[in-house]
């Protein structure tokens, strides 16, 4: 299974070597394979070699594909990596296994509705605007406790931490505060890292890498 010549090898083989280097558990890194916008003819290689968690950006686009692969692969985890508005809050909670967009009030309020009503607890992660960057989503630094303590009495069940750094700068000191604020709330989760930094995510405690690129190649804009 280990055929460093796919790029699903390969991405094993450094996961496995970060993972080393910085004296962590092999199995204490997800990778997530990021299949937004391609079909399912490009996902059912790498579910044949063995990939079984993927992440989507849109519940729409997830919906059309991922049932009929759930199908042939039941044993296949689905994440929601994108920004999720409320009116989809249902069929997210029906469709996905974890969601790592959770990051204001009103979405606290709809997915802990959505949970109740469809007696399913998904795991979340709490997305944080790392950088605080002005269009970016993610919750403000400063409202995070709010938030966790929200979502805790909404029943939600919080998986950790989930950021995307600013972009075209280093990422490591992101991923560190991500770590550390993670460290501070008592919470195990860190989603963090994508194809061009998940080494050093992972050297800074990511416990769930989102790779896209890096697996399939090029997306189209
Ligand atoms: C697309 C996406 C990724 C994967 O990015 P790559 O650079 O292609 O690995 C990771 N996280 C989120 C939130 C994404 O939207």
């Amino acid at each position: 299974m280990d055929n460093s010549a796919t790029p699903l090898g390969n991405i094993r083989q450094k996961m496995a070597h970060a993972c080393k280097i910085s004296g962590r558990e092999a199995d204490s890194v997800t990778l997530i394979a990021i299949s937004k916008t391609h079909d399912a003819d490009r996902i059912r290689p790498l579910l044949e070699e063995g990939q079984r968690v993927f992440g989507e950006n849109r519940v729409q686009e997830a919906q059309a594909k991922w049932p009929a692969l759930c199908e042939d692969y039941p044993d296949t985890e689905l994440h929601l990596v994108g920004q999720l508005q409320s009116n989809k809050a249902d069929d997210a909670v029906e469709l996905f296994d974890c969601i790592h967009s959770l990051d204001r009030m009103s979405l606290v309020k709809a997915l802990g509705k959505a949970m109740d009503k469809a007696d399913r607890r998904v795991p979340c992660f709490v997305q944080v605007n790392i950088g605080e960057e002005e269009q970016k989503g993610g919750c403000a630094i400063d409202e995070l406790p709010a938030l966790l303590s929200a979502a805790q009495d909404a029943g939600i069940p919080i998986a950790g931490l989930m950021c995307v750094p600013p972009l075209e700068i280093e990422a490591a000191p992101f991923f560190a505060l991500l770590d550390k604020l993670a460290r501070d709330h008592g919470l195990e989760g860190r989603s963090m890292g994508m194809s061009g930094d998940f080494e050093t995510a992972i050297m800074l405690g990511a416990t769930h890498i989102r790779v896209g690129s890096a697996l399939f190649g090029a997306r189209e804009a």
